[in-house]
């Protein structure tokens, strides 16, 4: 009875706390990263999606910024040329789960499979630097930061985010980011034609305020 119930308070425990952001029971989770540095990372998930994605890289290589891309599975297997041009144009490729449904319940084997097959056509692609790892919506509880220990993954999370999915305006997305970020800030985007948009001004921006625009492993490398 007192072991029930010890265990039950602890998983109720790990339940609420799991709920927030960076909280997670094994691995390594990072919304931002620790230094007075003033650098900053955009990311952008669920991609790449066809020519709203090349339209998002050839302006961020017009503006000699330098991003991290968290790629779906299924979303590879249909642009291949697009995944390469990606990291061949400087930028950063990681894992956002094969299929793109919500991980905070399941199957383990599941997420094992999607995390190895994504990784795996990662590779395809020829990218050989490291593969962090971003859950649908970052949503997790018990086993996926389990498979991601096993992978020996880093879960990338953000501190910054524009709501772009929602169809934000662009001028409002610019300012929210340039509002709420700090140094070591990870800021959630999509491939999605308002975030192009934004772009300019959100790039422009920051180096206005000092920032100096890099890619989740660059940021990582200052955690002090
Ligand atoms: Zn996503």
């Amino acid at each position: 009875m007192l072991l029930s119930g010890l265990l039950s308070s602890s998983g109720y425990w790990l339940h609420q706390r799991s709920g927030t952001n960076s909280f997670q029971w094994i691995g390594e989770s990072v919304d931002r990263v620790s230094t007075q540095k003033p650098m900053v990372a955009l990311t952008f998930d669920d991609g790449p999606r066809g020519p709203v994605s090349r339209r998002l890289m050839l302006e961020l290589n017009r503006l000699n910024t330098k991003a991290t891309f968290f790629l779906v599975g299924r979303q590879i297997k249909q642009f291949p040329h697009l995944t390469t041009e990606l990291w061949r144009s400087g930028h950063q490729l990681a894992n956002h789960s094969f299929a793109h449904k919500a991980m905070d319940s399941g199957n383990l084997w599941r997420f094992w499979q999607e995390v190895r097959d994504t990784d795996s056509l990662i590779r395809q692609s020829g990218y050989t630097g490291p593969i962090h790892f971003r859950a649908p919506m970052g949503k997790k509880r018990l086993a996926l930061p389990l498979v991601l220990a096993l992978a020996q993954k880093k879960h990338i999370l953000w501190d910054v985010n524009p709501h772009d999915y929602k169809n934000t305006a662009p001028e409002l997305m610019v300012q929210t980011v340039l509002q709420k970020v700090r140094p070591g800030s990870i800021v959630l985007l999509h491939d999605r034609p308002n975030t192009v948009a934004a772009l300019a001004g959100m790039v422009e921006g920051l180096r206005a305020k000092g920032y100096q625009l890099v890619t989740v492993d660059q940021l990582l490398a200052q955690q002090r």
